[in-house]
């Protein structure tokens, strides 16, 4: 069994960005908020100060060598368990990965962060730049997205739209809706305002597809998700919806989705949920049935639990 990465998930395959190759570089789970919505979990470490919290050395190595594993990539995805952008080093990690491939880098942020020019300055060494933007009111931004106290909205909102001047490449603004949270028109006519002002290349529209942090986060339907696109209008799409009726088709393939990834590697559980973006829980569910069925076999390495499907050729 080869070394597992520390830093890397996937290739997973993406709606938004093809295959792609996931780069983690902030500790689980470290974020500026605390989103009533997020498939990791709650925020235990809730703060603003940047790091150097893994090495950039070590981190471009590993990307290194997983292009050489996987030579078929359509985007390098800086994202993770955390915010990307707490990461000090992120400038000098996206300028060494493109050192080393002509892959575009993503980099997938809550944004909140806009605020701080050296922050901006980072985001700018990449190709596309995915900032989520769930309100336009400081009332709602608490609500959602319970962030550090001392984050203000209308101060990202501004530092997103001193990001689009500063920036050439391709800003994908991504806004997740809850029920009864911040999907009334007086929100979605503020976030318009804002969006303005930012003028992304694209607006991509989200609601609670997968477990939440909060069990009282509850998805939009997809007919709202249509007219809230169609209020903001322009280069607006709905990227998720929620199919309340396809739990068990929708568990069949999350099953089949976690051996296709376990036969290429051994992995772990975290690993395991951020490259197929599902819940820990749901991924440790479906593990205890499979290692069950013999499908799946758990090993343990230096300490830390590993998977790997069984050979059965
Ligand atoms: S959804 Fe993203 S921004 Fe929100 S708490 Fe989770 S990791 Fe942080």
């Amino acid at each position: 069994m080869p070394p597992p990465f520390s830093y890397i998930f996937g290739p997973v395959p993406s709606r938004r960005l093809g295959q792609s190759l996931g780069v983690d570089i902030i500790p689980s789970k470290l974020c500026t908020l605390d989103c009533v919505y997020c498939e990791v979990g709650t925020t235990d470490k809730r703060g603003l100060a940047r790091r150097e919290y893994y090495s950039v050395e070590e981190i471009v190595a590993e990307v290194g060598e997983a292009i050489r594993q996987y030579p078929h990539l359509d985007h390098i995805t800086i994202s993770g368990s955390g915010e990307p952008t707490l990461h000090s080093g992120l400038g000098r990690i996206i300028r060494g990965i493109k050192m080393l491939t002509e892959v575009p880098v993503a980099v997938l942020t809550n944004g909140t962060l806009m605020t701080d020019p050296e922050v901006r300055s980072d985001l700018a060494e990449a190709d596309i730049v995915s900032p989520s933007l769930d309100a336009a009111s400081q009332e709602v931004f608490n609500a959602v997205d319970r962030p550090h106290p001392d984050l203000r909205i209308e101060k990202i909102i501004d530092g997103l739209a001193a990001f689009r001047s500063e920036f050439a490449g391709q800003i994908w603004l991504e806004i997740l809706f809850v029920r009864g949270m911040n999907d009334s028109n007086e929100e979605v006519l503020r976030l318009k305002q804002a969006i303005e002002r930012i003028a992304p290349d694209r607006i991509q529209l989200n609601t609670v597809v997968r477990p939440p942090a909060e069990p009282t986060a509850l998805p939009v339907t997809e007919r709202r998700l249509k007219e809230i696109c169609t209020l903001l209008g322009g280069n607006c799409e709905v990227i998720g919806v929620y199919h309340e009726k396809t739990v068990t088709a929708e568990q069949h393939v999350d099953a089949e989705r976690v051996v296709a990834l376990l036969r290429r590697r051994g992995m772990r559980l975290e690993e395991m949920a951020d490259a197929l973006e599902m819940h820990r829980a749901d991924v440790a569910r479906l593990l205890t049935e499979l290692v069950a069925h013999g499908t799946v076999v758990k090993q343990v390495y230096e300490g830390e639990t590993f998977f790997q499907a069984r050979d059965t050729e």
